[in-house]
């Protein structure tokens, strides 16, 4: 018998939550049906995140509609944790330090960094730590909605671990949670796709289990660009959660919920035994209007 679905939401508290973070989490939350979805804070970069801002996404995720188990992790408190799990890491694939700066990584089409840190035993102090993915094996994952996708981790950049300023990255911090969590199902947004690979690279590296992926399609603009910053930081407001999650629901190709129904978390309710992630299916994009 498979394990009990358990699913999670982990928005960043860097800013109030738009469309597109809306879209994320009512995917996630109704794809948990009769199981579980989680709640985390990903406020590991704490020079972004401010506690006014994660009050302010925990109130509009209410006011939608949008209920979770009690106990909430904040990444932000778990550095050793993390820090733990690098020294794990270090057993069985490279760790290197690296030095480049964001200016000489622009390049597109390296795997590593420009200058080849691998070799360079940059300073400790000033550096990230990678993880280097010659040592990694190749990775298939087997997307719910947009099928199979092989990832050649001699094509990707070395993932970054920790940053020079010692935060640990989210995707390593993700890959740590899920697990501890026991996450079974991650549904996501398709622009989190590349990090899949990476993603699941540190789970076989580090012996975890490897949960099941659903990356649901993500907004755009109307001539196929990422959704604009005024898009994107228009915050969500309760008076408007009804139009708003049918609105998310028609992107989704769902049922439309019946008229009569006036209250953000009875439509919830009613959409939850009817989801079928199988109308979107192969989906990444939904062009938005203009
Ligand atoms: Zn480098």
């Amino acid at each position: 018998m498979s394990a009990p679905y358990v699913g999670r939401f982990a928005p960043t508290p860097s800013g109030s939550l738009h469309l597109g973070s809306l879209l994320a989490a009512v995917g996630s939350w109704l794809d948990a049906g009769d199981g579980v979805c989680l709640l985390r804070i990903d406020d590991l970069d704490t020079t972004r995140c401010r506690p006014d801002y994660e009050r302010a996404v925990l109130r509009t995720l209410d006011t939608f509609g949008l209920r979770y188990p009690e106990t909430v992790i904040r990444q932000s408190a778990r550095t050793a944790t993390y820090a733990a799990a690098v020294t794990r890491l270090g057993a069985s694939v490279g760790l290197f330090h690296c030095d480049c700066t964001r200016r000489e990584l622009s390049g597109e089409g390296e795997s590593c960094c420009l200058k080849d840190c691998r070799d360079r035993r940059c300073d400790p102090t000033t550096s990230s730590l990678r993880a280097d993915l010659r040592t990694l094996s190749p990775v298939t994952v087997i997307d719910r909605s947009l099928g199979e996708r092989h990832f050649d981790p001699l094509t990707q950049r070395d993932v970054i671990v920790r940053r020079r300023d010692g935060v640990h990255t989210y995707a390593l911090a993700t890959v740590i949670d899920d697990a501890e969590q026991g996450v079974t199902d991650v549904v996501r947004g398709a622009d989190l796709l590349p990090s899949t690979a990476w993603q699941v690279a540190l789970q076989q590296a580090l012996g975890l289990p490897i949960p099941r992926y659903l990356h649901l399609p993500v907004l755009v603009e109307p001539d196929g660009s990422k959704l604009a910053k005024s898009r994107r930081s228009a915050a969500l407001e309760s008076a408007q959660s009804l139009p708003q999650l049918r609105q998310v629901l028609r992107w989704l190709a769902q049922d439309e919920p019946p008229a009569a129904i006036d209250t953000a978390s009875e439509l919830l309710s009613w959409m939850k035994p009817r989801w079928d992630p199988a109308r979107f299916a192969g989906s990444s994009v939904i062009t938005l209007e203009a």
